[in-house]
């Protein structure tokens, strides 16, 4: 017997970035109680007590995907090699602490920055794009930006605000959230987000 899907199969990708931090473990407990899953792409130069979060993120069912290790434009973003160097980094510590390494990537200030412009020329982007495709990882965007880097704190309203703005005519939408240590209006705005999100017709799932 077949079934008539009304599903309109909406998808959200919600993505953090920048972690893990304090705010991580927060954001899994609220990710837990609203049963939705995410993927985090992740740092490496954090603090001991927070490595063991990588394996959380993965033990509570959600995506891990790389980011930098330093998150520092001004030497990532200096040359190829440099760049080959910070990714190592973070590749030796996700070894360590989960076991292997992610096959999903996301550049810091997305693939089309100007960041890597100052730092290391105007084809450095076109090159680091095809080492990150040759290393056989998958790289990501984002089709809506939460805004929560726009200043040191945006308010949970407004972040909620930019999300569910930009999504409202979306059926699929990546959007860029923040789990840095000083992003806590991200986590206050992040019920809302979620409710706000389910409203409007989305499944979550995690990039793969
Ligand atoms: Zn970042």
């Amino acid at each position: 017997m077949s079934e008539i899907n009304y599903n309109s199969r909406k998808i959200a990708y919600l993505t953090f970035d920048d972690g893990p931090s304090d705010n991580t473990v927060k954001i899994l407990q609220l990710l837990d109680f609203y049963k939705v899953r995410a993927t985090f792409f992740v740092i490496g130069d954090v603090p001991n007590r927070h490595l063991s979060l990588y394996n959380e993120i993965l033990k509570k069912g959600h995506g891990i995907g790389m980011h930098t290790f330093t998150h520092d434009y001004s030497t990532m973003y200096a040359s190829l090699a440099n760049f080959k160097a910070d990714l190592e980094r973070l590749e030796n510590i996700l070894m360590r602490y989960i076991g292997f390494i992610p096959s999903i990537y996301r550049f810091p200030g997305g693939s089309s920055n100007k960041m890597s412009t100052r730092y290391g020329g105007i084809n450095l982007m076109e090159k680091l794009k095809k080492e990150i495709e040759k290393r056989g990882y998958k790289y990501f965007d984002w089709d809506v930006d939460c805004g929560d880097t726009k200043s040191y704190l945006v308010s949970a309203d407004q972040i909620i605000e930019n999300v569910l703005n930009n999504t409202m005519n979306k059926e699929k939408a990546i959007i860029l959230l923040h789990d840095s240590p000083v992003k806590t209006t991200t986590v206050q705005a992040l019920p809302e987000i979620i409710i706000g999100l389910k409203r409007q017709g989305f499944e979550f799932k995690i990039l793969s």
